[in-house]
C-alpha cells in the first residue's frame, strides 16, 4: 500500500478536493477555537454559533444569519418561514443539486422546473416567464459554480407575477451582485458549509440569511423545536414557548468554531480560486474537444463571482473523466442528471415541458479540481492530461 506520506504518491495524484494544507496551516487557530468550545461546555447552539452568526452577518451584510444543520435544512426552514402552503408552486431550475427541489417537497410545496441559461447555468428569465402558472407562489433562483443568476431580470418577473423570491445561494458565499450578497436579493437565502463548499466545516452545517426580522424569528423558532424567544442567541426575544411545530436543526458549536477559524481567510481563498481559474482558462482555451469554459460573473462595481467549482463542457465527457481518473486526477460531474430526470421528480415533471439546456449541460459538464490547496504544478498536470486525450477517436 502506498502511504499517504509517500512524496511519490502525492506528486502523481491530483485529488478532486483536498484541504489538508489549509488545515495544517490553520490548525493553531482551529484548536484555539475548539478549546473555547470545551471550556464553555456548550456544544449546540452556544457561544461559537452566536459569534459565527454575527461574523456571517458582517461578512454578507445580512441583518440576520441563522446557523442551522445543513444547507438543505436552511432551504426547508426558509420556505416554511416564508409561509409556503401545501401545494404551492415553487419555480426551481431544472439543473442544480437535488436539494434545490427536494427542499421544496420537504416543505410541502410543488417544484415547477425551469430551464437554465447556457452561459451561467442559472434559471433562464424567458423560461421562467413561460413556466409561471396560477399555482406558482415562489421562485428559487440558484447560483451555481462560479456566477450568479440574473437577479434583476428574475426579480422583475417575480414582481410582475407576485412571486416571493428565495435564493438557493448554498454555493454562493462571497458572491455579490449590484452590491448585494447572494441570498439577500429577495426574502432570504441560504449558505451551505458542507466540507467541500467554498467555506467548509468539518461536517454538515448551513445558515439562513435574511434582512427580515420576522422571518429570522420564525426560522430561529423552526430550527429549535418551534420555540420562540430562544431563537437568535444575540437577539433577545420574547419569553419562550412552543409556537410552531419545529424541527431540531441547531448548528453544532464544533462546526461554528472551525468556520470561525476559517472565515478570516475566506477572501484570500476566493482570490486563490480566481487565480487558479485564470490559469485553467489560459491553458484550456481553444483545446480541441473543450466546448465551453466558464464565463466569469460580469465585472463591475458591486459585482463579484466566486469560483466554487471550475466547470467545463467537453465532448465525450465520461471517457475524458475515465482518462483523467486513470492518471490519478479526480473530477466530478455536476450534475449528472437534470432534476426533472431524477426518479423522485420524474413523475412530477412530466407535462412541465422540456429542458434542453439542462439536458445538454448534464451530458457535457465536468468539474476539474479547484481549491486553494491545489498547486499550479498540479493544475498543469490536469491540463496536460486533458490535452493528451484523443477526442474524436484514436483510442
Ligand atoms: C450544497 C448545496 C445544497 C445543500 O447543502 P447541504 O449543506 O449539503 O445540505 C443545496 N443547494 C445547492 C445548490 C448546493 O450546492
Amino acid at each position: 500500500m502506498v502511504s499517504r506520506n509517500s512524496p511519490h504518491a502525492i506528486a502523481e495524484e491530483v485529488a478532486f478536493f483536498s484541504q489538508a494544507a489549509t488545515f495544517d496551516r490553520l490548525w493553531p487557530a482551529i484548536t484555539d477555537r475548539l478549546n473555547e468550545v470545551f471550556d464553555d461546555g456548550k456544544f449546540s447552539h452556544g457561544a461559537q454559533v452566536a459569534a459565527l452568526e454575527k461574523e456571517l452577518a458582517d461578512y454578507t451584510g445580512a441583518r440576520f444569519a441563522l446557523g442551522v444543520n445543513s444547507g438543505t435544512d436552511a432551504l426547508v426552514l426558509l420556505l416554511r418561514a416564508c409561509g409556503l402552503r401545501p401545494g404551492d408552486g415553487v419555480l426551481v431550475p431544472a439543473y442544480s443539486f437535488v436539494a434545490t427541489a427536494s427542499s421544496v417537497v420537504l416543505a410541502g410545496g410543488h417544484p415547477q422546473f425551469v430551464d437554465i441559461d447556457p452561459v451561467g447555468y442559472a434559471m433562464d428569465p424567458d423560461a421562467l416567464r413561460a413556466a409561471v402558472t396560477a399555482e406558482s407562489r415562489f421562485v428559487m433562483p440558484t447560483h451555481l459554480f462560479h456566477r450568479q443568476a440574473d437577479m434583476a431580470a428574475l426579480g422583475g418577473i417575480a414582481r410582475e407575477h407576485g412571486l416571493t423570491v428565495v435564493e438557493d445561494s448554498a454555493e454562493a458565499i462571497g458572491m455579490r451582485q449590484s452590491g448585494t450578497h447572494a441570498g439577500l436579493h429577495g426574502r432570504g437565502g441560504v449558505l451551505s458549509f458542507f466540507p467541500s463548499k467554498t467555506l467548509g466545516a468539518i461536517g454538515d452545517a448551513g445558515a439562513v440569511l435574511t434582512d427580515d426580522p420576522e422571518l429570522a424569528e420564525t426560522v430561529g423558532a423552526l430550527r429549535h423545536h418551534g420555540r420562540l424567544g430562544r431563537t437568535l442567541a444575540h437577539f433577545p426575544g420574547i419569553a419562550h414557548e412552543t409556537a410552531l411545530p419545529g424541527i431540531n436543526s441547531k448548528m453544532d458549536d464544533i462546526q461554528a468554531a472551525v468556520l470561525r477559524a476559517k472565515l478570516p481567510e475566506l477572501d484570500a481563498a476566493i482570490a486563490r480560486r480566481a487565480e487558479l481559474a485564470a490559469a485553467y482558462g489560459a491553458r484550456l482555451r481553444g483545446l480541441p474537444g473543450v466546448r465551453r469554459l466558464p464565463e466569469p460573473h460580469p465585472q463591475g462595481p458591486g459585482e463579484r463571482g466566486v469560483f466554487y467549482v471550475y466547470l467545463v463542457e467537453v465532448e465525450e465527457r465520461d471517457a475524458l473523466a475515465a482518462h483523467l481518473a486513470a492518471r490519478g486526477i479526480g473530477t466530478e460531474t455536476y450534475y449528472p442528471r437534470p432534476l426533472h430526470r431524477q426518479p423522485c421528480f420524474a413523475e412530477l415533471a412530466a407535462g412541465q415541458g422540456t429542458f434542453p439546456v439542462a439536458e445538454r449541460a448534464s451530458r457535457h459538464a465536468l468539474a476539474l479540481p479547484l481549491y486553494p490547496d491545489l498547486t499550479l504544478d498540479q493544475l498543469h498536470r490536469v491540463c496536460d492530461a486533458v490535452a493528451d486525450f484523443p477526442f474524436g477517436g484514436g483510442r
